[in-house]
Formats: structure tokens, C-alpha cells, sequence
């Protein structure tokens, strides 16, 4: 059967080159038995309505939307799930029946990928950024009862963040050098989601506050490429725990392949298929 638009996926982002995305979901439609094929779509923030209208009018079956869209993206759907629409981010894009809606499978990739003996209420977490991936990571924090302080260049994006979730956060920014080296001071968990180290040589924090982690605390970068960023060098030269972005990656890449398949890829097939060479 030869593949035609009803079977192509894609991902909706600026710039795109280093994503992982259509491997994983190429991987996942060969498993499945489905025609179908998965494309990068790089579409900078002016294009980003019409290529939405392309999707309508193609009525592309799935797509994934990544940075910078994720929240830029939700006025041009026809609505969300109730997750999305708390989190205020969207990273799936799926059909019910006519509507184009928004769906948020970060916020499981998050919860799913940490490490479950660590995930308790009232875990000290230091959450740095305030974006899309923070909005997920937040929400998934605050359902397991974790105490959270987001960090921001922007106070105010912080608060927001915090007042959007409804939720008790502390909110703190990385020009506040004292307030943020208490709150490291006493964090068990220390979540980057920001965009600082995708060039495998920045820090979203200089190494006199990765010092003031406690001993035993985690340290998990989201992004995973490089799997090594500096911020998870400089934590593991300290002793302590780490974690990149790539389980994160595979886990909700599964769970929207399920939104529009029905059917969820084990995770075994999409880790190998992330470490294939292409
Ligand atoms: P986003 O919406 O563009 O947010 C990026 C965040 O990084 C914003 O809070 C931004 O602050 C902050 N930031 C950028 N440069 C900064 C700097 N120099 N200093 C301090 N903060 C800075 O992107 P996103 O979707 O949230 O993604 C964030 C990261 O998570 C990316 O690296 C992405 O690859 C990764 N991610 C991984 C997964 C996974 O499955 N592993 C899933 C989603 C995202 P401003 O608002 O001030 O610009």
C-alpha cells in the first residue's frame, strides 16, 4: 500500500535539525503495520497559521509541535484536552472527528521518566525556566505534591507560571543570586528546562551554585542532545545523580503515538530506534 497524505505524520517546529521525532514515530508506524510516513516540518513562528491551515486542509492524522509553537499554536485549534488546557502548552496535535485539538504528552514523558523512588510529596524541587517543557514539568510536580521553585531570566514569567497552575510556587530568577542559592541550598531535585546547554558548552548555571546542592540531590536536564550537558557534568563531577532528556523524548513520543494510533510502541523499539545511527 502506497503512502498518501491521511497517512503523514510530522512535527511542527524552528529550527528542527536536531530532533530525534521522526525516528522514533517512523519506528513506531513499522511496528504498528501502518503505511505512513513521519517528516520533519520546519515552519518559523510567521508561517506557523499557515501551516496550520495546511494541516487542516491536508488533514494530516497526527503531528507533534515543538519549540517555539507549543503555546503560540493553541489559538489556532479548534480546542484541548483538559490536561493542555492546565498545562497551557501543547505538543500533539490529533483529530475528534472534525476538530483540530491540542493534547500535552510531555507532562506524562516527565513524571514517567523520573526515577519512581524519587518522586514523593513535598520533594524540594528547583525547576529553571518557565517555557513550554517548564509549564508540563510544573503541573506533573504539582500533582505529586512537590514543593517547586521556578526560576525565570523574567521574575514575572515565573509567577505567572505559577499563578496559571493555581499552585504555590516559589518563584525566583537566575539574576537573584542569594534568593536562588537558598532555594539550591535545599533542593532534592534540580530540573533544567530550559533551552541552555542544546550547545553542548553553556550552563544555565554557573558552578558556585551547582555547589550548593546538597549532597544526594538529582540533577535532570531535559535536553538529550548532547546527552551530556555541561549542567550534567558539572553535576556528576559533584557526585551526584543524573538524568538528560531522552527517556522523557521516548515516553511521549509514545503516548501521542497512542492519540493517533489507538496503539502504544513499547519503549524498548524506540530506544533502539534513537540509538540507530542515521
Ligand atoms: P521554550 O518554550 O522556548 O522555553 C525555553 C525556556 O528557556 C524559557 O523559559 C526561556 O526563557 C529559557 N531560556 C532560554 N535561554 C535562556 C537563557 N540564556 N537563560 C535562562 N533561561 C533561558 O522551550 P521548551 O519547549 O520549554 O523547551 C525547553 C528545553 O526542554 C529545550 O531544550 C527542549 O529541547 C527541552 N525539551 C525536552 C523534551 C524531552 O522530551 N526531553 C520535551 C520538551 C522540551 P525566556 O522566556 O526568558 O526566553
Amino acid at each position: 500500500m502506497s503512502a498518501t497524505t491521511a497517512d503523514l505524520f510530522g512535527l511542527l517546529g524552528y529550527p528542527l535539525g536536531h530532533s530525534l521525532s521522526p525516528r522514533l514515530h517512523q519506528a513506531a508506524l513499522a511496528w504498528a503495520g501502518r503505511p505512513g510516513t513521519y517528516v520533519a516540518l520546519p515552519v518559523p513562528a510567521e508561517r506557523l497559521a499557515g501551516a496550520i491551515a495546511g494541516v487542516r486542509a491536508w488533514r494530516f492524522p497526527g503531528l507533534n509541535v515543538t519549540v517555539p509553537h507549543k503555546q503560540a499554536v493553541i489559538p489556532l485549534l479548534d480546542g484541548l484536552t483538559p490536561l493542555a488546557a492546565r498545562v497551557g502548552a501543547v505538543n500533539t496535535l490529533y483529530w475528534e472527528g472534525d476538530r483540530l485539538l491540542g493534547d500535552n504528552t510531555d507532562y506524562l514523558g516527565f513524571l514517567e521518566s523520573l526515577p519512581p523512588a524519587l518522586l514523593r510529596p513535598g520533594l524540594r524541587v528547583v525547576l529553571l525556566g518557565a517555557g513550554g517543557a517548564a509549564r508540563a514539568v510544573a503541573a506533573g510536580l504539582q500533582d505529586r505534591g512537590c514543593s517547586v521553585t521556578v526560576v525565570a531570566r523574567r521574575l514575572e514569567a515565573a509567577r505567572t507560571l505559577g499563578a496559571d497552575l493555581k499552585a504555590g510556587f516559589e518563584a525566583a530568577s537566575f539574576a537573584d543570586g542569594p534568593r536562588l542559592r537558598k532555594f539550591l541550598t535545599e533542593a532534592e531535585l534540580l530540573v533544567n528546562a530550559t533551552s541552555v546547554g542544546m550547545d553542548g558548552v553553556s550552563a544555565p548555571l554557573a558552578p558556585d551554585a551547582i555547589a550548593c546542592l546538597p549532597e544526594g540531590a538529582f540533577v535532570y536536564d531535559l535536553i538529550y542532545r548532547p546527552a551530556r550537558t555541561p549542567l550534567l557534568d558539572q553535576a556528576q563531577a559533584r557526585g551526584l545523580g543524573i538524568q538528560n532528556g531522552l527517556e522523557m523524548l521516548l515516553i511521549q513520543a509514545a503516548h501521542a503515538f497512542e492519540r493517533w494510533t489507538g496503539e502504544r510502541p513499547p519503549l524498548a523499539l524506540l530506544r533502539e530506534a534513537a540509538a540507530t545511527e542515521s
